[in-house]
């Protein structure tokens, strides 16, 4: 053999290679089955114009080979192999690419789709092998070169006897060290996982030898059998097009993928061309994982070029607020960057994020139309992360997303649309209305709510944290306004008795100050003729409500006495005990004192709040019974 140097600065550039350009060692082999799968490739492309190459689409085969006493992994495929010429081109040259060339030589031929570009994947297997022995015969000819390197000192080439064209890289792999067991790469299990996580989607079957045991033919023992197995699955099911996949090969290719027990609510296939060319595969699940509100939860997609696995967790890819979404793109103009960890300019992402957005937003809102039970299942289970992205940014994406949310009306007894709600107003009402509570039971048991409810008005119940922040973000759904019916003014009296309760409140004001005063922290103390049968209600005045005052304290690190919502007890005009406190104000003001105290601890329970002296109200009332 002749001993040569690499070309150039080649030396430099490998020992970089080696040594920095990768951050996962195993990705080698991703490398070195991209190359034979481009070998294949050329000579199955010739095959259909040169009638010389005889071989059939079936024939074409990459192996791999663990021999554990030698510490060798060997790689053989049977395309198109290499001249000497093009050895000492390909391999001799660090950063010459064979692939590229053809690429550009064959760019009229709209399927050609080879992955090598760089002309560095190669000598990645030097992460793991301190000398690589490759044999390569091209097709049709009777001679075989061989090239060897031990890394940067150089490399030396040679003729050799080979069988069969193609090409065979063997690696002799580096002993193992307390940070690296190279030898693992030798591993049965560890090859299969590889090979289905980076190359499950090369074209031709990857083979490797595996032991099994099974039953002698016509005997009750057993035997050791070790034959070659295709390992990768090879078919895309995102490259048929969707009328060619059944729901089942949908449920079973994601199951099987995300290690999900059940089956997802929907699958969405998109196939784009123009802007940028990618296909994607995208699941909506049909609950939430384990992790998902927890930080462990990483949302991302998993990123492929030309069915090579790039990105495990695109996270680019979706928005936060469809972080649930769950699936794959893949594209074969990305521009990677040199390790193909990564890619260059994430401006080609952002193009394809875009696109995949849209597709989710319109897919749901297509469920949310046609299958409404399983709209509401993902609602239930991802509703909240909408909402959120809502509030979030300031409301950047309110307007995007605010026909994706829902809430339990009072009148239909279930989750409806804004756009129903709105759809379903009265006639005289302008603004959307709401009340905010714990669960949905406890709104529907507020007084003010079975007063605006009693006049004939459908009411949204507000029951998760996120609700009423998301509400305020937006402002308005088109031209209407969220009014929480517990502390905003409505419009549902008429001028009259607006007037009635403002004349009201004016005659009484010395005693409304008087049991405020006796309360203590409450913001002020009114009549009102909004409360149905009710005796008393709280309110707030001010952009903080009660609830959002609960939300806001119960956040890490917030000042409870910061954050309040300006109180205001409320009491029923119409009810037995305002005329009750109007006489005793006169007869006995200390009873108007203890009438006070009581009436707003009646009022915080019936809000679901807490009540500060529990024992001074039981003794309070047990005076008065
Ligand atoms: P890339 O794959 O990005 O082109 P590599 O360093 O991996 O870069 O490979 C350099 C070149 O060597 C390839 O472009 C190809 O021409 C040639 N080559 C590598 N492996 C094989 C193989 N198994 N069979 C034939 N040619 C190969």
């Amino acid at each position: 053999m002749r001993k040569k140097q690499f070309k150039t600065e080649s030396q430099k550039l490998l020992d970089m290679m080696i040594n920095s350009i990768y951050t996962h060692k195993e990705i080698f082999l991703r490398e070195l089955i991209s190359n034979a799968s481009d070998a294949i490739d050329k000579l199955y492309y010739r095959s259909l114009t040169d009638s010389s190459v005889t071989l059939k689409r079936d024939d074409y085969e990459i192996t791999i080979r663990a021999d554990k006493d030698e510490r060798t992994l060997t790689l053989t495929d049977n395309g198109c192999g290499m001249t000497m010429e093009e050895l000492e081109n390909n391999l001799g040259t660090i950063a010459k690419s064979g692939s590229y060339d053809f690429k550009k030589d064959n760019a009229d031929q709209s399927d050609v789709d080879v992955i090598g570009q760089f002309g560095v994947g190669f000598y990645s297997a030097f992460m793991v092998a301190d000398k690589i022995t490759v044999k390569t015969k091209p097709y049709g000819q009777d001679e075989a070169y061989i090239w060897e390197s031990e890394g940067v000192s150089g490399y030396s080439v040679g003729n050799t006897k080979k069988i069969g064209h193609g090409t065979e890289i063997c690696l002799h792999l580096k002993p193992d060290t307390d940070d690296d067991k190279y030898s693992e790469y030798l591993d049965e299990f560890k090859i299969r996982t590889l090979v289905k996580k980076y190359s499950d989607y090369i074209r031709y079957p990857i083979k490797t030898n595996v032991t099994s045991s099974r039953k002698k033919e016509g005997s009750e023992e057993y035997e050791t059998v070790t034959e070659l197995t295709t390992l990768n699955s090879m078919v895309p099911l995102w490259k048929k097009s969707a009328s060619e996949i059944t729901e089942e090969e949908y449920n079973s290719f994601y199951q099987d993928k995300f290690y999900d027990y059940e089956a997802p609510l929907k699958a969405i296939s998109q196939k784009s061309e123009g802007m940028s060319t990618f296909e994607a595969l995208l699941f909506i699940p049909a609950h939430a994982p384990y992790d998902f509100y927890t930080k462990n939860f990483e949302k991302g997609l998993e990123l492929y070029s030309s069915g090579v696995m790039i990105t495990e967790k695109c996270k680019d890819l979706l928005p936060d607020y469809f972080c649930f979404v769950r699936g794959l793109v893949d594209s074969a103009d990305l521009s990677l960057n040199i390790s193909r960890e990564m890619l260059q300019h994430d401006r080609q992402l952002k193009v394809i994020a875009k696109a995949i957005e849209k597709k989710i937003k319109n897919e749901l809102l297509k469920m949310q139309e046609n299958d409404r039970e399983k709209y509401e299942k993902f609602f239930n289970a991802f509703g909240p992360q909408i909402k959120f992205g809502i509030y979030e940014n300031y409301g950047a994406n309110a307007e995007n997303l605010k026909d994706l949310i829902m809430f339990v009306s009072s009148k239909e007894k279930k989750l409806v649309t804004l756009k129903e709600y709105v759809s379903n107003m009265k006639e005289n009402q302008s603004s959307i209305y709401y009340a905010c509570g714990e669960t949905v039971d406890r709104i529907a048991m507020l007084p003010q709510v079975e007063a605006v409810v009693g006049k004939g008005y459908e009411v949204l119940y507000f029951s998760d944290d996120v609700d009423e922040f998301a509400v305020k973000m937006m402002n308005k759904y088109g031209d209407k306004e969220f009014k929480n019916i517990c502390t905003d003014k409505l419009d549902i009296t008429t001028d009259e008795e607006k007037e009635e309760i403002k004349n009201e409140n004016e005659a009484y004001s010395d005693m409304l100050e008087f049991m405020k005063e006796a309360i203590g922290d409450v913001h002020s103390v009114r009549f009102t003729n909004t409360l149905g049968t009710h005796p008393v209600s709280l309110s707030s005045e001010g952009e903080v409500s009660h609830e959002m005052e609960k939300v806001l304290s119960k956040m890490p690190g917030a000042e409870k006495s910061m954050i309040k919502a300006q109180t205001v007890l409320e009491i029923n005009t119409s009810h037995p005990i305002a005329s009750r406190l109007k006489e005793l104000y006169v007869q006995d003001k200390d009873r108007v004192k203890s009438y006070a105290k009581i009436l707003y601890a009646q009022a915080r329970l019936i809000g679901g709040l807490d009540i500060e002296n529990p024992s001074e109200l039981s003794d309070l009332i047990c005076s008065i019974l």
